[in-house]
């Protein structure tokens, strides 16, 4: 296959120096007639690549899978992981790694097509992804990027004018994703589980150089690399909460030794604040609810750590007890960004003891009176009580007197503390029955509908017009809304 640089690709294969036990080298099946439908041109243009050449029919080979782009070595890579705490063989099986991208500014990131036809992994797969989910995944991530959420990102999706069969046909598409890495705990649990000892620590070691190279010198630096990716979870699931995200499938292979959000499935944001809220069709059990993210985060955490005992210790009960000892400091460290965010969202500045009651508080009436979870934050921030549905209670009065008080014992003046609440507290967030609507469109070939969606996606934090527009909720129609895995 091919060819020039023409398109401002700048492929590297570190992911090849591995042991081959990481990986198949697999190439996309071409698809019949690829068109572009979705191209991240200010994506693009960050990556140093070229925006021009990318939107030709040439480019379109590539973001298909038709053609390789020259210095590309394409992958899927092997992992496992517990699916709803079932442990399993995964492995990309409707993945492939292009190759790295190294930026202008020397990043390295991942170039990985999602739908590109079967692989080794795929088992009963076909390697295959619908238009729909792909576009789900395109605003979803461009959101939480815009959230300022550690994110994998969207640069294309191309229609392949193929059908793919699930329960219906439906429009088969390719998605263009770019990673930190894809290395995730799952990757971990596949080289302890059929690794020796030297393929963990050289997927281990890989890690650290590409995302925690400060770490690369300590003398416990398993330890710290442990730590390092419990921080950076602990950190990222808090953002989570923070916004009221619901990933919906946090399998350990859908964790990111990064600290991006990966796979967005049947992730959904809520609109009712309620800790039980679940989406996710196939989350029977309510595993991946709301308001368990954080604990599945620590149980995730857990299985890594697992699998980095031979890294830890020589002598396995040792190795316990410091993995042990780690993953003890997750839930305050969960605990502690969470409870700064939410300080933030209620423009407080300082640190007082009994801030938690307070947020504890606001959250319990929200619960009671079925408010909806970002609009209550807005409503706060712009002083607009008549929007919410607190406005009046006895509950919300007592609370609000409480909350004006705590602000009146710091220093700062209102419009400080309203700046902060701006900063804190999203005007917009994808609200489901929007995403819908532009998904729906877009299945009829208008993508006018999805590109205003994604333009008030993507300054969240304004309070203008153009996010006004997307804070409405959805009409009731009695019936909850349901996110299937798309897969
Ligand atoms: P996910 O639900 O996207 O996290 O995927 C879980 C596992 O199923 C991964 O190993 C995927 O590669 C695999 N998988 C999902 N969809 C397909 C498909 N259409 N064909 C082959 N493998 C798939
Ligand atoms: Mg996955």
């Amino acid at each position: 296959m091919t060819k020039t640089n023409e398109f401002g690709w700048n492929f590297d294969n570190s992911y090849t120096n591995l042991p081959e036990t990481f990986y198949s080298n697999t190439n996309p099946t071409p698809v019949r007639s690829p068109e572009m439908v979705k191209f991240n041109e200010s994506l693009a243009k960050s990556l140093g690549l070229n925006v021009d050449a990318l939107q030709s029919e040439e480019a379109v080979k590539t973001f298909s899978g038709n053609e390789i782009p020259a210095g590309a070595s394409p992958i899927a890579q092997a992992y496992a992981g517990h699916q709803f705490g079932h442990f399993n063989m995964l492995g990309d099986g409707r993945a492939i790694l292009i190759g790295e991208h190294i930026t202008p500014n020397g990043e390295r990131l991942d170039i990985q097509l999602k739908g590109p036809g079967r692989t080794p992994y795929s088992r009963g797969g076909d390697g295959r992804a619908a238009l729909g989910p792909m576009l789900r995944e395109y605003i979803i991530s461009e959101a939480m990027y815009a959230l300022g959420i550690p994110t994998t990102r969207s640069l294309a999706v191309v229609s392949t004018g193929q059908p793919v069969i699930r329960e219906t046909n439906l429009p088969g598409a390719i998605l263009t994703r770019v990673a930190a890495s894809h290395i995730r705990v799952g990757t971990f649990q596949y080289a302890a589980k059929w690794g020796t000892v030297e393929d963990s620590r050289a997927l281990a070691d890989y890690a650290i150089t590409r995302h925690y190279p400060d770490i690369a010198d300590h003398e416990d630096k398993y330890l710290s690399f442990l730590k390092a990716v419990i921080n950076q979870q602990a950190k990222l699931i808090s953002q989570w909460q923070l916004v009221g995200f619901i990933h919906g499938v946090m399998n350990t292979d859908n964790m990111t030794i990064s600290g991006e959000t990966i796979d967005y499935g049947p992730c959904a944001f809520m609109d009712i604040y309620d800790p039980e809220t679940v989406f996710s069709s196939i989350d029977v059990q309510g595993r991946y609810a709301y308001g368990n993210q954080p604990g599945i985060g620590g149980w995730n955490l857990s299985r890594f750590a697992e699998s980095l005992l031979d890294l830890l210790h020589d002598n396995d009960e040792e190795a316990v007890k410091i993995a042990q000892d780690a993953i003890s400091e997750y839930p305050a460290l969960a605990k502690g960004y969470w409870l700064e965010g939410m300080r933030g969202k209620l423009g407080i500045f300082n640190a007082e003891e009994q801030d938690e009651n307070l947020v504890h508080d606001l959250l319990s009436v929200m619960k009671q009176y079925k408010a909806d979870y970002t609009n209550t934050f807005r409503a706060l921030t712009r002083e607009a009580h008549e929007e919410s549905v607190l406005q009046g209670t006895t509950e919300f009065n007592d609370w609000y007197k409480r909350w004006q008080e705590r602000l009146a014992r710091q220093e700062q003046s209102k419009e400080a503390v309203l700046e902060l609440m701006r900063k804190n507290n999203p005007s917009v967030i994808p609200r489901n029955h929007r995403v819908e609507e532009a998904l729906e469109a877009a299945q009829q070939e208008d993508y006018s509908v999805m590109d205003n969606l994604l333009e008030a996606l993507a300054n969240p934090y304004n309070y203008t017009s153009v996010q006004e527009e997307y804070c409405k909720l959805p009409d009731s129609s009695g019936l909850p809304y349901r996110t299937y895995c798309g897969t």
